[in-house]
Order: C-alpha cells, then structure tokens, then sequence
C-alpha cells in the first residue's frame, strides 16, 4: 500500500524557526487539526513531545483526548465540550452558545476582529464576560484569526489594531470581574513569520511547522523543510504499442512503445484528480491518463516511486494550495517516522 513517511528532522528543523519567531518552545501551539495536516495525528503529537512542544490546537474534542497524554495544554477550536478535563481549553465561537457550555469549563473566548467567520462581534465583549460569568465558565484566554495574514495588504494591519482593542478592553474587564489574567493570541503562520516583535502568549503554528508555506516574496522565511512524502507502490506493467491509449476516458494516447506501470494511490487515498495527465514527480516520472480512485498510471518501471515530497508542487498544478493536497491524504495511509 502507499505509503507516508514523516521527516523527524525536518520537522525540528521548522519547529526551530518558528521558536526564533516565538523566542520560546512553550509559545508554540502545534495546530493537529484534521489528522496533523494529514500527516498523522498520533505521530506528529509524539515528535512534537519529543521536541518539547507542550501546546496543540484540534478542532475536535475527539481529537484532544487522542493526544491528551503528549501536551499540556489543548485548544478544542469548535465543540462544546461532553467531558472535563485539566488540559483541555474550548473555544467559544460566539453568545448564543456559551450556555451549553458546562459549568467550569476552561475556556478561550474568539473575537472576530474582522474575518467573519468565528467569534463575537468587538462590540459583545462585555455582555460575553457577563454571560461567562453567569454560566460559571472560567476564561483564560481571548484570540483572534487573521483572514488574510499571508497576502501583502493593509488588512492584516487593521486587524492586529482591531485585536489590540480587543486586549485593552479585555484587560480592563477582567479586572472589573475579578479574574485572573488573561492570556492572548492571534497568529497562525504567516501572521507569525511577518511579525518580528511577536509579544503574545503563543503562536497557533500549523503549517509552517509542516514546511509547506507558500508566503509572498516580502515575507517569505527561508530555511522551512516538508516533513511529509509520499510513496506508490507498483501493482502491474504493461508494454503498450503507439496508439494505445491508458485508462478511463482514454485521455492519454501513447506516442511510442513504451511501459506503462500502474500504481497504487488514486483520488479515493487522496490523489487530486485534476492532476490527471499532467503532473510528473520529482524523480521525473510522468503521469498519464485519469487517476482513478486506487490506481494511477506512470511511464516508469520502478516498483516504489516518490510521488512528492512538498506538498506545494502537487498544489501548483491542481491550482489549490498545499493544506488542500495534504489534508486530503486518507489517514489508512502508512505512516512512518525516518
Ligand atoms: C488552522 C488554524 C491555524 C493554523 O493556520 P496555519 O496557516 O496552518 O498556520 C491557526 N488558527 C486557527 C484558528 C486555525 O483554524
């Protein structure tokens, strides 16, 4: 079967830059949504303990319980939580909500400081605080999210000014309410990697940590390593005349006699189909003719082929970007840590 290998040293590598940005290990909270970017819930929690990582970020409570025993702190991005624990932290997305939270739950507050998708509104802040307060939920934290941190324009401006309002506010409330202090953060990777006086509480990395950022020239940080590749293993060869045309739809006709072997990673293990007939790996192994869901055929003979390893050149040619390719990969998939 296909199969994934993870690159320890890469991944130190790139947790290494980003601790440069943060200035401390402890600030880094490792984004392990959606199976670690598809690379493998269990193992990157394990190398990521290995490091001295000790924060993670899920978006599920299903996800932070898998991991619980690897960090000592996890944020649940979106559940409202069904059982309690000391490490962790739920996310409240916006009011309506936070009476189902259960009483005492460790909780972060997100504010919308200008993408619209989760968060109170700026101007809740105070009725957020009354009704936490009133459910008896303890808030430790408020963060934000940046919609556009990896595009060279004035928005990723406006919403660092929004957020810092946001921290004004927040810290004269939680003196009015009696509360112990509050902790703050707004940066993925980009936001991260463009600010060189990063000054919060810790980072929510995910991306950068995997090697796969595709950053403007402006603020591009060298020296970031893809921890993932991927491997196909071959399942049959055949010689086909000139003529012959390979796969559904006969998209691709052969110009000459030549081998054609077929692979066993297809659109169903998470092979973008829109790659079909037009992609060809870093070994200069060339794919022809449609993917199907457990097959893809190359112009080659070998009985294991690199099909990538950076996930961006796969985006390039699918005209997506790498957190798509990557999360993509079906979690079956082999994993293993060289
Ligand atoms: C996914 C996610 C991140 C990580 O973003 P990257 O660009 O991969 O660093 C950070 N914060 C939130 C809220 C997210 O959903």
């Amino acid at each position: 079967m296909a199969k994934i290998t993870l690159n320890k040293n890469n991944f130190f590598n790139n947790l290494d830059i980003i601790a440069r940005f943060t200035k401390a290990k402890d600030k880094i909270a490792l984004v392990l949504k959606d199976n670690a970017y598809g690379h493998g819930l269990l193992e990157m929690a394990g190398l990521a303990q290995e490091y001295g990582v000790k924060k993670a970020v899920v978006q599920h409570e299903s996800e932070a319980q898998k991991i619980e025993q690897f960090f000592d702190y996890i944020l649940v991005l979106a559940e409202i939580p069904t059982a309690s624990s000391t490490k962790i932290r739920y996310a409240i997305n916006d009011l309506t909500s936070i009476s189902q939270f259960p009483h005492a739950t460790l909780v972060e507050l997100k504010v919308d400081t200008g993408m619209h998708r989760n968060g109170i509104s700026m101007t809740e802040l105070r009725v957020a605080f009354e009704m936490i307060q009133e459910q008896g939920l303890v808030l430790e934290a408020l963060f934000t999210h940046h919609r556009n941190a990896d595009v060279l324009s004035s928005e990723w401006f406006w919403q660092n000014d929004n957020f810092k309002k946001v921290k004004q506010e927040a810290r004269e409330l939680s003196k009015e309410f009696g509360l112990k202090q509050l902790r703050f953060h707004s940066s993925n990777s980009a936001a991260l990697l463009r600010n060189n006086n990063f000054d919060e509480d810790m980072a929510r990395v995910g991306i950068a940590a995997y090697g796969c950022t595709q950053l403007p020239h402006a603020i591009h940080v060298e020296g970031f390593k893809p921890v993932l590749s991927l491997y196909a293993y071959k399942i049959s060869s055949r010689v086909l005349q000139k003529g012959a045309c390979v796969g559904y739809g006969a998209m691709h006709e052969m110009q000459d006699e030549g081998v054609v072997s077929n692979y066993d990673f297809g659109y169903g293990d998470g092979f973008l189909r829109i790659c079909s007939n037009n992609y060809t790996t870093p070994h200069a192994k060339k794919l022809i003719g449609r993917i199907s869901m457990d097959n893809s055929s190359f112009l080659c003979t070998e009985d294991e082929i690199l099909i990538f390893d950076d996930a961006s050149q796969i985006a390039a040619v699918a005209s997506t970007i790498s957190y798509e390719v990557l999360t993509s990969l079906k979690p079956y998939i082999q994993r293993e840590i060289v």
